[in-house]
């Protein structure tokens, strides 16, 4: 059987994940990939979306993950992102807040910074959104 590697996802505030994985699929900016134990060592920049892994025990795991980077190892990935929380801590109703506040914020029809900050906003809303409805 193959061995797990070590899965890190760290964010600027607290320690989202910290234990074996069978394997691990995550938003790179270039597209999602997979990471196995003995995997070619990479760097990549992250988009938001979800992360999912399958834990020791086979079972999967789904967490939250926007901006930042991931570096892969032959026995470890390594995330750190800008925001993450596993799927059972995303609060909908939180998130759906932020739906309304981004889109109100983007009423306008001049594009400048705070649009390209609303429209960031209102992306990770609705991935975090979509992600705790998953089943
Ligand atoms: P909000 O406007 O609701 O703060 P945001 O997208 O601006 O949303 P982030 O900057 O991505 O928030 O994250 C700030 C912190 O709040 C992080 O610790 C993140 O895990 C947490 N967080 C943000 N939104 C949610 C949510 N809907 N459910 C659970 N945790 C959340």
């Amino acid at each position: 059987m193959a061995e797990n590697i070590r899965l890190e996802v760290v964010t600027p505030e607290k320690s989202v994940v910290s234990e074996g994985a069978q394997i691990v699929m995550a938003p790179g900016t270039l597209g999602e990939f997979g990471v196995l134990s003995g995997h070619t060592p990479f760097l990549t920049t992250l988009k938001t979306g979800s992360l999912k892994y399958k834990d020791e025990s086979g079972r999967e795991r789904f967490v939250f993950v926007s901006g930042g980077f991931a570096e892969a190892l032959p026995d470890r990935v390594t995330v750190l992102a800008e925001s993450a929380e596993r799927r059972k801590d995303i609060d909908v109703q939180r998130a759906k807040a932020a739906v309304e506040r981004a889109e109100k914020r983007m009423q306008g029809t001049e594009i400048d910074i705070d649009y390209v900050r609303a429209k960031a906003a209102l992306l990770r809303a609705i991935s975090r959104i979509q992600l705790a409805e998953t089943r």
